[in-house]
């Protein structure tokens, strides 16, 4: 009896004993998570940061070998010194784009009736000199009613998007370089004249939804990128913050809308913003 009740303490000690370990090692992986997540951070904040520096170092390195010359080569050290100014200004922009971000993920936006072939033809604009440079064949189709959206978020988001197709492109041939925007509308326009069209099994949506989707003929999305493509710091380009895509998200989210993202046949990324449609727009 007393070997019974000796063994069944053992057991209750090692059950206790395990119980305990476990937990430890939970609290270990709860820490290991946030450990990541603060890793991926620093991580994208050293790979921004790292050539700025480096280039301050090397420019205030040169600058005084200049001037401890004799004679001093004060042209040559201001040169350098007025090149170490500039790149320690980038490593303060880098640090300032990431405070906006966390301070005010989805800076109260204004909305309003914009229509996406608008917001659409703006940043074309913007960006058409990048364009041509880059050989990109541009070529934008169909229209919508006005959506409800911020004008300024909207075209923050279409800049990222084609942003992130002219970088998929860059190893693509030339003449193979294809950029497609398309605007379209799901579900009926408030106010627009019924198509006469019935549904019978299927409920239209209340309001409809306008649609623009940017199509590249580039690399695609890799698996890997993929797999966390709205997540902050995902990224796949050297260089690259992996901050876009979720700053994109956030803003469409913000203004009632979604953005998603698949690889599209034969090959190249597809995205697609959804807005609501402006209520009482005929
Ligand atoms: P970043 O451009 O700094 O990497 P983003 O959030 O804009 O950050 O993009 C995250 C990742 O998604 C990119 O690194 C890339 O791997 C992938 N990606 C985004 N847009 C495209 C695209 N048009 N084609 C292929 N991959 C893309």
């Amino acid at each position: 009896a007393l070997t019974g009740l000796a063994l069944a303490g053992l057991a209750a000690w090692l059950r206790g004993r395990r119980a305990q370990r476990r937990a430890e090692e939970l609290l270990r992986v709860g820490k290991i998570a946030r450990l990541n997540a603060l890793g991926e951070l620093a991580g994208g904040m050293a790979h921004e940061l790292n050539q700025p520096l480096a280039a301050v170092l090397a420019n205030t390195q040169a600058a005084r070998r200049l001037l401890e010359d004799d004679p001093p080569e004060l042209a040559g050290a201001r040169g350098a010194m007025t090149n170490a100014a500039a790149q320690a200004r980038r490593a303060a922009d880098v640090v300032a784009r990431l405070r906006r971000l966390v301070e005010t993920p989805g800076a109260a936006v204004a909305r309003q009736p914009v229509r996406l072939e608008a917001a659409v033809r703006k940043v074309l604009d913007l960006l058409d000199p990048e364009l041509q440079r880059r050989a990109i064949d541009v070529s934008m189709r169909g229209q919508a009613p006005p959506v409800m959206a911020d004008p300024v978020a909207l075209e923050q988001i279409v800049h990222n998007l084609l942003g992130n197709a002219m970088q998929a492109l860059e190893d693509v041939p030339a003449g193979q370089r294809r950029l497609l925007l398309t605007v379209d509308t799901d579900g009926p326009a408030a106010g627009s004249p019924q198509d006469g069209t019935q549904h019978a099994d299927s409920q239209p949506p209340e309001t409809g939804q306008g649609i623009l989707t940017v199509q590249d003929s580039g690399h695609g999305i890799t698996p890997d990128a993929l797999a966390h493509l709205f997540a902050p710091f995902n990224t796949t380009r050297s260089g690259g913050l992996g901050l876009g895509l979720s700053l994109c998200e956030t803003l469409a989210h913000t203004m009632d809308g979604t953005l998603t993202a698949q690889n599209a046949a034969p090959r190249g990324a597809v995205f697609r913003l959804v807005l609501p449609l402006a209520p009482g727009q005929a």
